[in-house]
């Protein structure tokens, strides 16, 4: 069999662009089934069909509930932010769709046979690459790495300069600032570019920053100005914000070419038109900018450069077209941006050369002419217990902007007497706190000897290995004791259940074939949901070419004091002679493979064509996904149910009662409701009071025991205010 193609896709969070490396070792954009170089990253489910791309994109503002978009920003998360169809989906396997319909357009032009690599931001954390190569497995795609964004854009910038060829090995040498400012997220880059060599130097970001950004400040404007006309909000309707965004998107990609455009408001049976001038919409999004300009600033102080040291700067994403953009970073780099590859279609570009890279290391057993070194862009870190205050603090272990591979050894101590077992909770992030952190998972290791004293020394490493994986090892020193930790997940899909999307995925013609693992996730027990994922994690990709680094230290004195693994978070203690078992294997679960005449088709006809194919697929001869359920998947069990009823039946059976919140917090209900209640009482108490003292008069009542001032009202109302102070006044004191 031949060698694999080399695919890129960068995975955008409005746009998704696909890449090939073609004969000769140029990249290619590869166009859609439509026939274009973007497309929107949006998905739009229907009962029996997922289409993906433009034709959802357009359903947006007339299927809200049906439509899943942005969802990137969710990556890492456990569910997507909106509903749909009423129902939590996982945003890995939304993107999953996405990448199904990508695949399925690089099909269309180079076969079966090719292997990916997807993009990530920069600035991505390990959850979010886990879930973008989970993703990638559900949608049956090969994967060979996860890239960072900037490092494929600087490959491809360095591919038209010529720096990937045998011959660019007399250029100069480059450092280039990477400035990507997409639809959702934002990543500044330093990149030292040398023939042959591309080393990433600092990264930063912020991956709650884009263009849908810019586009919320306008239409909260537009929002504002048709509210003062009709005094109606078109916020408060999906479908009039959506249709208001769409609006929005092309009035501000008009305004990159023209000083003003006129925005189309519709809502509520109104129409507005309001005149829109570049300098009015830079004005509302200037703080925008500037937070892209600071991120800038501390990416260059982080690499203690200047930019007089800087030769270029590098724009990538589409929102970089806004002129306040390129404006902003001649001020702040005094540079005038490159513009040698289109901001669309590097990161693609970028990312199929790295393919490439890759394929060619595996196949062909030989050395390209360039290495690409990366580094992480978040620090990780172990929790620990500060001695001195007893406080739980993350000590940073593989410190952020390391260059990968990367193999570190932190000397920690434990922290009891005859302590008997270690945990090891994977920190990510900056914070000392480890609440300010992500917890990547945590691992366990039992039965340490007996009597060991307080204080007894325990090596971590942590290290990146060159499949790109997380490998934790732990090791008592003077004892034999010495373990490879395999990490449990706090959050993201078990093995089992990506198997079982996959197959899902695979086969499934629409939403309805969803529910059954749906209704799995709903319900899962909550041991299930906490379910571990066996094995290693995977961490930020990497080129695997320098040689690792080992840090392991003396303990500082700083260390010294910082003594501690916790054991109490083990989360069971195991009893002593039980042989230590360190090493859990790392199976997924059997799933059956399932036949079926239907596989799953990401449409992206158009939402006509949609009704024409309902009946079609009802239609005597035409197998339903359902025809031939898979005993093992509840999922295919369900789509079975192909009748509304049905279905509905199944949704009721899914909304089972709420469990009943642990004792603990019942306890603090209970306490709080006892609470109100109290002040509730004390409350009507005092009114009775000041009614009877200062309102007797005005209402004739002379309770017995109290005795009315005889205080003249104007107005039952006045007594009101004069009241309340009584209350306040009696709680102040
Ligand atoms: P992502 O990779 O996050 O999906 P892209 O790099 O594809 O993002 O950029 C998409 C963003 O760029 C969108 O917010 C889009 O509106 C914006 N954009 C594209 N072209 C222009 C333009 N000509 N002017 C202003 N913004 C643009
Ligand atoms: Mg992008």
């Amino acid at each position: 069999m031949s060698n694999p193609h080399a695919v890129g896709i960068d995975l955008g969070t409005t746009y998704s662009v696909v890449a090939m490396l073609d004969e000769t070792g140029r990249t290619q954009i590869i166009r859609n089934t439509e026939g274009e170089l973007l497309t929107p990253s949006v998905v739009l489910y229907e009962d029996s069909e997922v289409i993906v791309g433009k034709e959802a994109k357009k359903a947006t503002a007339v299927k809200a509930g049906a439509v899943a978009e942005f969802v990137k920003r969710d990556m890492g998360k456990k569910y997507y932010s909106r509903t749909i169809h009423g129902e939590k989906l996982h945003p890995e396997v939304i993107q999953a769709c996405i990448l199904k319909k990508l695949k399925d357009d690089a099909i269309a032009t180079v076969g079966q046979n090719f292997e990916v690599v997807i993009t990530v931001p920069a600035y991505f954390d390990e959850p979010r690459r886990k879930a973008t190569a989970d993703s990638g497995e559900m949608a049956g795609l090969k994967v060979l790495d996860i890239v960072n964004e900037p490092t494929a854009a600087a490959l491809a910038f360095g591919e038209s300069l010529g720096y990937l060829t045998a011959e660019g090995n007399t250029r100069e040498p480059l450092k280039i600032l990477v400035y990507d400012l997409g639809g959702g997220t934002f990543d500044v880059t330093l990149l030292d570019l040398k023939p042959g060599d591309f080393r990433t130097l600092v990264t930063d970001g912020d991956v709650q920053l884009g263009g849908h950004d810019w586009d919320m400040r306008l239409a909260n404007y537009a929002a504002e100005q048709f509210q003062k006309q009709y005094n109606l909000d078109p916020r408060q309707s999906p479908a009039s914000l959506a249709a208001l965004l769409a609006n929005i998107e092309e009035a501000k990609h008009t305004l990159t070419a023209r000083p003003k455009t006129t925005l189309t408001v519709r809502h509520g049976g109104h129409v507005a038109e309001l005149p829109i001038g570049r300098e009015l919409f830079e004005e509302l999004t200037e703080d925008l900018l500037e937070r892209t300009a600071y991120t800038s600033r501390q990416v260059l102080a982080a690499a203690n450069l200047t930019w007089k040291q800087i030769d270029r700067v590098l724009l990538v994403g589409g929102s970089t077209r806004m002129p306040m953009v390129s404006r902003m970073i001649e001020q702040l780099t005094g540079l005038t941006p490159d513009r040698n590859v289109n901001p669309d279609e590097a990161v693609a570009r970028g990312a199929a050369i790295f393919a490439g890279y890759l394929l060619h290391q595996r196949h062909a057993g030989s050395t390209p002419h360039f290495k690409v070194t990366d580094v992480n862009s978040h620090s990780l870190g172990i929790e620990g217990i500060d001695q001195r205050t007893m406080r739980k603090e993350n000590v940073p272990i593989i410190p952020r902007n390391t260059p990968l591979p990367a193999k570190v050894t932190k000397k920690c101590v434990t922290k009891a007497e005859d302590q008997l077992s270690i945990v090891v909770k994977v920190l990510e992030g900056e914070s000392r706190n480890p609440k300010q952190c992500s917890i990547i998972g945590k691992a366990v290791m039992r039965n340490l000897p007996e009597h060991l004293p307080k204080g007894w020394p325990v090596e971590v490493t942590y290290e990146y290995l060159t499949n790109g994986r997380l490998d934790v090892q732990a090791r008592l020193p003077g004892t034999s004791k010495k373990v490879d930790l395999e990490l449990q997940r706090e959050e993201g899909l078990t093995a089992e259940r990506i198997g079982n999307w996959k197959l899902v995925l695979a086969q499934a013609k629409g939403f309805d074939a969803f529910e059954g693992m749906l209704d799995e996730v709903m319900h899962a027990s909550r041991a299930d949901r906490h379910a571990a994922v066996k094995g290693p994690v995977s961490l930020t990709a990497a080129t695997k070419r320098i040689p690792d680094i080992d840090e392991t230290r003396d303990l500082t004195a700083a260390e010294k004091a910082f003594a501690g693994i916790d054991a109490q978070l083990a989360p069971t203690v195991e009893g002593r002679g039980q042989s230590a078992t360190a090493k859990v294997a790392n199976k997924p679960a059997a799933v059956r493979p399932v036949v079926n005449p239907n596989p799953m088709r990401i449409s992206t006809e158009p939402a006509k064509s949609l009704a024409a194919a309902k009946p079609l697929m009802s239609a005597p001869g035409a197998a339903k996904p359902s025809a031939n359920p898979p005993a093992d998947l509840k999922s295919a069990a369900v789509a079975a149910a192909t009748s509304f009823d049905e279905r509905e039946a199944v949704k009721q059976k899914r909304r089972r009662p709420a469990r009943r919140p642990p004792p603990a917090v019942m306890a603090l209900i209970n306490v709080a409701a006892l609470l109100m209640v109290s002040a509730v009482a004390i409350l009507l108490f005092y009114y009775l009071i000041a009614w009877s003292t200062k309102m007797g008069d005005f209402l004739h009542l002379n309770l017995p025991g109290l005795r009315a001032p005889k205080v003249k009202q104007t107005s039952w109302i006045d007594s009101v205010p004069r009241a309340m102070s009584y209350v306040h006044a009696i709680f102040d004191h």
